[in-house]
Order: structure tokens, then sequence, then C-alpha cells
């Protein structure tokens, strides 16, 4: 199962894909994680990136298409993959489909989780991430067992540089722009499967494992 995540930022768009990726046993790809991993151990592909991210821009399609297209191409990624905020603009859907159809293979569903700008803010300013392995948990709506400790692996959590207000309001922006016109995109290709991102965590989740299972 080919899966790719859509979505504002915050929408919830890695939760639910660490939940499928456990679920159905296939990688969780998420483009911003492995940024923040290349800043962490400060990479040149880190440093080009972090200014963008920073100021809640867009990293240029070329330093992120080949790099998963590279990823999407490994042996674990034989039976599927959950991409988790990529492609985000139309030239990277584009790269994404040709470098499959390259290999007659198709993005199987596109996966739009829906939150109103509204609701993004709050969430975003009580997200709490873990460098570490890259989950995420929410202050009030999925909060650790110990209070700022990874459950996963023992790492501390930290409050994003970008979630602040402020970058959160450029992202909705940029969100709005550029990554948008993909709901569009998909929906014409029938791989579109637009879910209440406002529920209950475990409801987004079982409604979109029920229609991935009809
Ligand atoms: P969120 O989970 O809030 O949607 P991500 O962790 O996916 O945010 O991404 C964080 C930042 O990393 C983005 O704001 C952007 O600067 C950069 N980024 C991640 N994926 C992409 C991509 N596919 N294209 C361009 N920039 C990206
Ligand atoms: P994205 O990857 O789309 O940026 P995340 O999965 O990191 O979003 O979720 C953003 C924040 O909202 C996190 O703090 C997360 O715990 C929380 N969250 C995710 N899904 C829900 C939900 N359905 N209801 C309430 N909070 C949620
Ligand atoms: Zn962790």
């Amino acid at each position: 199962m080919k899966i790719i995540m859509l979505g504002a930022p915050g929408a919830g768009k890695g939760t639910q894909a660490k939940m499928l990726s456990e679920k159905y046993d296939i990688p969780h790809i998420s483009t911003g994680d492995i940024f923040r991993a290349n800043i962490k151990n400060n990479t040149e592909l880190g440093k080009k990136a972090k200014g963008y991210m920073d100021a809640g821009q867009l990293v240029p399609d070329e330093l992120v298409v080949d790099l998963v297209v590279d990823r999407i191409k490994q042996q674990d990624c034989f039976k599927g993959f959950i991409l988790d905020g990529f492609p985000r603009t139309i030239p990277q859907a584009e790269a994404l489909d040709y470098a499959l159809n390259n290999q007659n293979e198709k993005i199987d569903y596109a996966v739009n989780v829906d939150v109103p700008d509204e609701a993004i803010i709050e969430r975003m300013s009580g997200r709490r991430a873990c460098v570490g392995c890259g989950a995420t948990y929410h202050i009030k709506y999925n909060p650790t067992k110990k209070p700022d400790v990874c459950d996963v692996c023992g790492e501390k959590l930290i409050l994003r540089e970008d979630d602040k207000a402020e970058t959160v309001k450029k992202r909705l922006e940029v969100y709005h722009e550029q990554t948008q016109p993909l709901i569009d995109y998909y929906a014409k290709k029938d791989a579109l499967l637009t879910v209440d991102g406002t529920q209950d965590i475990n409801v987004v989740f079982n409604t979109i494992v029920g229609v991935l299972e009809k």
C-alpha cells in the first residue's frame, strides 16, 4: 500500500502516519523528520534546509525530491510506504508520479486530514516533539506518561522552533498557496480520501482504516 498524507501543518498527518505504519508494517517516511535529523547532525543538507524551515517556508524542491525518490526505492518500501510531508508542491507530486510510473507503480491513497486554520494554532502551541525518534505528542490531547519525556525512546521532548504562533501563521499561508492544490491533483486521479481531522485521534484512525480496507 502506497499512501501519502496531505493536510495543513499540525493537522495530524504524523500522528496518523505513525499509527498506519505500525498497523500495516510499512515505513513511515517524514521529510520533516529527515530534515530535522540532518540539522541535528549538522550535515550540508541540514545547513541548507534550516533557514527555510525556521522562516516557515518550504525547502526548495530540488533539495527534497531526489532524497524521497531514492528512499522509496529501498528494499523496505517494496510492500508500500507512507509519505508524510511529501509531496508539498505540484512539481514534487509530478516528480513522485514520474518515478513511480517508471516502475509501473502508483500512489494508492492520498489521505487528506482536514482541519480548519482556527484549530491549528492551538494544536501547534501544545505540540511536543521528540528529536530522538520523531514521535509527536500534545500536552492536552495526547500527553506522554511522564512529562516531557518520550514514551517510545525516553529522550527529552521539545517545542519546535517553527511551532511558535508567528511561524505557524506563515506556514499556513504557504500551505494554502503551495500544498492545498494537491487535493485537487489527487482527486483527479481518484486517489483522494478526505477525513475530518478535528475528531478524536482514534476516530480519525478508524475512519482511514475503514476506507483503506473497503
Ligand atoms: P508539519 O508536521 O508541521 O507539517 P513537517 O515536519 O512536515 O511539518 O515539516 C517541517 C518543515 O520542513 C516545513 O515547514 C518545511 O520547511 C520543511 N519540509 C518538510 N517537507 C518538505 C517538502 N516536501 N518540501 C519542502 N519543504 C519541506
Ligand atoms: P502534522 O504531522 O500534520 O504536522 P501532528 O501529527 O504532529 O501533525 O499533530 C499536531 C499536534 O496535534 C500534535 O501535538 C498532536 O499530538 C496533536 N493531534 C494530532 N491529531 C489530533 C487529533 N485528532 N485531535 C487532537 N490533537 C491531535
Ligand atoms: Zn522518541
